[in-house]
This record gives C-alpha cells, sequence and structure tokens, in this order.
C-alpha cells in the first residue's frame, strides 16, 4: 500500500484520507501542531490540505521532504500580492487591485479604484475573515496595522459567483469539473449547484483561465479558481492549490471526487475525464449542532467533521445528487424543516437555480 502524506488534518484532510482507502493509498493526514516524528520514506508523496503554515515540528519535516508536490507554487498563491501578480503576469483577468504599502492612504485607493474598496489580507485569509470595507471616500481609512499586510480590491458588482476545479497530471494533462455556480454570503460559502446548463458556454474560458495557471505552475493534483461573472465575462477572485469547498459536490456527482482525484494525480495514477452524473447541490452545515434526522431525507449524503460547534464555523456538509431537479427540490424542502431557520436563504437559492 502506497502512502501520502497530507499536511494540515482539518476536514479536506480527512475526505482525502477517505477518498483514499478504496485506491489502497494510505493517506495520512498530519495535524500541523504535532510534536511527533513522522516516519516519512523517500519514495513517499507529501501533499497540503492547506496553503499556508506555520513553522513547526510537524510542518518543518513535511516541507522539507524532497516529494512535496507544488512545494514551490504554495507561497506564491498563499500571499494575494504574488497570487495577483501571477495573475496579471499571465494576462488573466482579475478584479483591479494595488499594494497597500507603507503610505498608502484611503483616498489614493478610492481614486484608483472607486468608491468601494475591499481591503484585503495578503495571507491567512479565510471565509472572508482578514477582510476590511472602505465604502465612504473622504471619511475612511486603512487601519493602521493593515499597511504592508494588505492589498486593496475594487469592489466587482458581479452577477454571481461561480468556480472551477480542475486536476493536472504529472504528465501536463488537464481535466476540470463543470462550473459550480455558488452563494457566498459575508465571505463564507454556503451552498453550491452543479453543473447548471446556463453556464456551459463559460466553461471553455474557465478551462483555459486555469489550465494556463497550472500549466505555467507545473502544477500537480487538484485546483480550484473561484470567478466573479460579470455578463459574459469571468475575472478570477481567487485561486486555491488545493481541494475546494465547492468541490464537495463531486463527492455525489461525480464518478471521480475532487479527493480521489487529486489523490490520482500526487501518486501518479491514471486521470481521466470524471463523468458527471446529475445536477447536484452541496449544503454548507455551518456554526449547527448535528442532527441525525438529516439521514431521514431521501438522497442526503451526509459529511460531519467533528468539530466543535462554533458560530461561523463550517462543520459539515450535505450532498444530493438525485435523478430530477423536482426530486431535489423535495429533498431541499424537507431538509429546510430540520434546519435553523437561518439556512431559508441559501435553500431558496439552491432552489431558485433548479427552476
Ligand atoms: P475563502 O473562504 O473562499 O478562501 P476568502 O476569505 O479567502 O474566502 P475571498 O474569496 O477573497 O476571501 O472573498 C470572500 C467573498 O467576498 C467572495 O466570495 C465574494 O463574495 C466577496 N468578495 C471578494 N472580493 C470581492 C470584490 N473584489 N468585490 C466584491 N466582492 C468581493
Ligand atoms: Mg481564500
Ligand atoms: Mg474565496
Amino acid at each position: 500500500m502506497s502512502r501520502i502524506w497530507v499536511l494540515g488534518a482539518g476536514q479536506l484532510g480527512q475526505m482525502l484520507k477517505h477518498a483514499g482507502m478504496p485506491l489502497n493509498l494510505d493517506v495520512q493526514p498530519v495535524d500541523i501542531e504535532s510534536e511527533d516524528t513522522f516516519p516519512l520514506q523517500a519514495h513517499e508523496q507529501v501533499t497540503a490540505e492547506r496553503e499556508q503554515w506555520p513553522e513547526t515540528a510537524a510542518t518543518r519535516q513535511l516541507a522539507s521532504h524532497p516529494a512535496f508536490v507544488n512545494l514551490q507554487t504554495f507561497p506564491i498563491l498563499a500571499d494575494r500580492f504574488t497570487q495577483k501578480s501571477l495573475i496579471d503576469e499571465l494576462e488573466l483577468a482579475t478584479a483591479p487591485w494595488q499594494l497597500v504599502d507603507n503610505d498608502t492612504d484611503a483616498n489614493a485607493l478610492h481614486e484608483k479604484l472607486g468608491e468601494r474598496v475591499l481591503l484585503k489580507r495578503r495571507t491567512g485569509g479565510y471565509d472572508g475573515r482578514g477582510q476590511h470595507w472602505l465604502r465612504e471616500p473622504g471619511r475612511d481609512a486603512v487601519p493602521a496595522d493593515w499597511h504592508e499586510l494588505a492589498i486593496a480590491e475594487q469592489a466587482i458588482d458581479f452577477d454571481e459567483e461561480m468556480s472551477v476545479v480542475g486536476m493536472r497530471g504529472a504528465d501536463g494533462q488537464c481535466f476540470f469539473y463543470p462550473l459550480t455556480l455558488n452563494l457566498h454570503v459575508n465571505g463564507i460559502l454556503l451552498g453550491s449547484v452543479a453543473p447548471l446548463a446556463r453556464l456551459a458556454h463559460l466553461q471553455s474560458e474557465a478551462e483555459r483561465m486555469l489550465g494556463k495557471l497550472m500549466d505555467h505552475l507545473d502544477y500537480v493534483g487538484v485546483m480550484a479558481m473561484e470567478c466573479f461573472r460579470v455578463g459574459d465575462r469571468l475575472l478570477i477572485n481567487e485561486l486555491a492549490p488545493r481541494v475546494h469547498n465547492s468541490g464537495h459536490w463531486t463527492q455525489a456527482g461525480a464518478n471521480i471526487s475532487q479527493f480521489e482525484a487529486h489523490l490520482r494525480a500526487v501518486a501518479k495514477l491514471p486521470l481521466v475525464q470524471p463523468t458527471v452524473k446529475n445536477t447536484s447541490v452541496m449544503v454548507n452545515l455551518v456554526g449547527t449542532e448535528r442532527n441525525d434526522a438529516w439521514l431521514s431525507v431521501p438522497g442526503a449524503e451526509l459529511y460531519w467533521y467533528g468539530k466543535e460547534v462554533r458560530p461561523g464555523r463550517k462543520v459539515g456538509h450535505i450532498n444530493f445528487s438525485l435523478d430530477s431537479h423536482a426530486d431535489t427540490k423535495v429533498a431541499l424542502d424537507q431538509l429546510q424543516s430540520l434546519l435553523p431557520v437561518n439556512y431559508v436563504e441559501v435553500l431558496n437559492w439552491l432552489r431558485s437555480q433548479l427552476d
């Protein structure tokens, strides 16, 4: 049985482990805070479930292993400054932006980027944490401790948000899942649906963009590209060099999930175009106590992460990949009666995509 080490032991690492079993891959997620010594062998691959990590005994061990796949890509994409610079260098569309340096003031940002400017911490942000809006020209200011540590982006008046999850093998071959439509509220992903026929005309452009990035980075494995759709244009929001929340539906809706795809690429097993079964939906469970009754909803496929439940924290997700949109809507109605009232927004949104 070959072994693959994963830097990070959160839900993504656990789902990689789960996906490794049928492939006879022994996937070992490693807690970044661990003080253990791991028996890494020269022929074993190392991958990561996160783009950034602190220096700890565990991360030092894994990151110094010669077979750490994509090691040189992580620092580029983990820093929004180098990530956005790369997107510009490859002439791919993205929200206009600039670096916030020591003497950048809010007025200059408004002048260049417009009335609404979004500051984003260069590193460490996720689920919308690490963002600060400047919406009051003449009155607002860059927070003192954000200088040098942030970029500023123009607010994009997008029609909707979507993402594409792609995979690239060591031989350079790329495959992609169909575009996923995503609902983010206050920076956090609440739900996804894919594929949708009305988005098919954007697929080749999304593949060209992500393919160009993966080729340039000589990337191996699964990468996700989050986009804004503005009319028929796609603007890249951000990139994730790993399996991604917006690809969780592939566990139910494709013959090869994004987790299996990533492992195949890293383990140098054959990669093929995944086949997609039905329109799937995913509901993120955020800060909600587990309820076994969810399992009684026909078609519900629950992934519970086993983490302590805290407000705003992703603690699980539920996938559906049913034969018809009508069946999915009925299932979402049933699920709604078993979820807190704040889920009505995402469930309504999902149902409206299935009309
Ligand atoms: P993730 O959890 O996906 O890693 P994150 O914290 O890294 O999120 P972003 O993806 O950059 O942050 O932004 C989170 C959300 O904020 C986006 O999905 C979008 O809804 C909104 N957003 C980000 N950038 C812009 C922008 N330039 N204009 C308008 N809205 C934006
Ligand atoms: Mg992010
Ligand atoms: Mg994001």
